[in-house]
């Protein structure tokens, strides 16, 4: 009876320890200075779809074009790239997405490619520590083999899904972009599949200013980005767990062809307005035209 009571407080304690170490780190890192962070907007062209897949409540709207937006975070302790964009293959390879290609109709000139966006602030692809996709969709990882000696941090759960995808989720996916993986986890393959496996959420620099939050919804193993800047304030780098702005205003999900789990979906919502209301937070979303207009783009920089 000592003994269980025992084991209950001492159990007690520790929860308690936990609650306050993790509630005091929390309150001191937001305090933390983001000072030298700044966050660089670039697109990787755009696609056409139709607007009742990314909207549920408009199946029979036209077919929109969306920007396909990407991010770059400068750290005093590195570079993250948030999203890659679709796989620059396709401007010279109209066979790589296969049926994709026609129904998406993307953007294929020459200065859509990853390296002459980063070249717009002077980076090269060996420039970025950490690659970091939000998700492994064909507009999202397909440049993520273009960065051979980044970190990859990826969810483990998205790498399985874009591996095995659950029946009906595969569509999205183009195996090419990310088979290479396999090359480093099982064949030893130097420079191939440096990667972490994540299993939930990240405080990247362990300041605070830039976490990857594990969000299952849109795919099992889609994450956000949490960046705290110093002029800027929070902002949110939704991938697509969020599409449009108007989606969170009106809490419209998307078509189920692109939501795994819907109700995780609406829990970003609720977690935008949670961010809103607390920090005054701002969220950036990849495809809504409207919003990604008016986004400061590289080389001009948010801080
Ligand atoms: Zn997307």
């Amino acid at each position: 009876m000592l003994k269980s009571s025992f084991g209950w407080s001492r159990k007690f304690a520790v929860a308690v320890s936990a609650a306050l170490l993790f509630g005091g780190f929390g309150s001191a890192l937001h305090a933390a200075p983001a000072k030298d962070i700044k966050l660089y907007v670039f697109s990787s062209g755009a696609l056409t779809i139709g607007k009742g897949i990314l909207q549920n409540l408009a199946p029979n709207d036209p077919p929109i074009q969306i920007p396909v937006g990407f991010f770059v975070i400068k750290h005093p302790k590195g570079t993250v790239l948030f999203d890659t964009g679709n796989n620059d293959k396709i401007i010279t390879d109209g066979s790589y997405w296969g049926p994709a290609l026609k129904a998406l109709n993307p953007v294929r000139t020459p200065e859509v490619a990853i390296d002459a966006q980063l070249a717009k602030i002077g980076l090269k692809p060996d420039d970025i520590t950490y690659v970091v996709p939000s998700h492994l969709h064909l507009d999202h990882g397909g440049n993520i083999s273009k960065f051979p000696n980044s970190t990859l941090l990826i969810q483990r759960d998205e790498l399985k899904n874009a591996f095995w995808p659950d029946a009906n989720t595969q569509g999205p996916y183009i195996f090419d972009d990310f088979a290479y993986l396999r090359q480093g986890l099982y064949d030893q393959v130097p420079n191939k599949g440096k990667m972490v496996q994540l299993d939930g959420d990240l405080d990247l620099f362990r300041d605070g200013t830039v976490r990857l939050k594990k969000w299952p919804g849109h795919t099992p193993g889609s994450q956000m980005l949490i960046l705290r800047l110093a002029n800027t304030g929070t902002l949110i780098l939704t991938g697509d767990t969020i599409y449009f702005r108007e989606n969170v205003e009106k809490n419209i999900p998307p078509n189920v062809i692109l939501a795994w789990n819907p109700t995780g979906i609406l829990r970003a919502y609720e977690y935008v307005r949670f961010l809103q209301a607390t920090e005054n937070a701002e969220y950036f979303t990849a495809h809504d035209p409207d919003a990604f207009k008016a986004l400061k783009k590289a080389p001009e920089y948010y801080d």
